[in-house]
């Protein structure tokens, strides 16, 4: 037995196939669509938890996004929610636990002419199953700078940002606001 290898780990998905980002400044909510730097996201926040044996192929390069609401930009892989994190922390600590097995169960075997072993390595629990289901939720969006949907609090009417290239757009349909703006010299 070995450690298990081609782990795959993919952030859930809501009914409209709409994945869950928080801010990492403001801590808001929001959703874009599955991005294909998702997978390399997840790669680098368990990698510094967990750091396997190539550690440099988990720093590839990630795009920047920017928070929908405030503005905030950063690294794709800031932008998991606390669920997602807490998954990856718990399969972090189960790889270590499993690997931490390999390494005691492998001096078990070669001690074994040994007539008084001093310990037993005790078969570590299975590692944790996949994220928890994504519900259907929050107000979808469409993003005319990018051809692209979001889906973002109900009760946001403000002015707000594409999530992907940053675009700043004013206030949201429905409510038709006048800004006036006096430039003071
Ligand atoms: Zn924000
Ligand atoms: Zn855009």
């Amino acid at each position: 037995m070995s450690a298990p290898q081609g782990l795959e780990i993919e952030l859930p998905r809501d009914a409209s196939g709409f994945v869950r980002r928080q801010c990492p400044s403001c801590l808001r909510i929001f959703k874009t669509r599955p991005s294909r730097f998702d997978a390399r996201s997840l790669q680098r926040r368990l990698l510094v938890m967990f750091p396997f044996e190539n550690p440099h192929e988990g720093y590839e390069p990630v795009p920047t996004w920017t928070c929908f609401y405030c503005g905030h930009q950063a690294d794709a892989d800031e932008w998991l929610v606390r669920d997602h994190v807490a998954y990856l922390e718990s399969l972090a600590r189960g790889l270590a636990n499993h690997v931490r097995y390999e390494q005691l169960a492998h001096v078990t075997r070669t001690l074994s002419l040994n007539p008084r072993p001093t310990f037993v390595a005790v078969p570590p629990e299975a590692l944790p199953q996949g994220m928890p289901d994504e519900p259907e939720d929050l107000r979808p969006l469409y993003l005319v700078c990018c051809a692209d949907d979001v889906k973002a609090l109900w009760d946001w009417d403000g002015p707000f940002y594409c999530p992907r290239c940053g675009a700043h757009h004013g206030g949201l349909a429905g409510r038709q606001q006048v800004h006036l703006e006096f430039i003071q010299e």
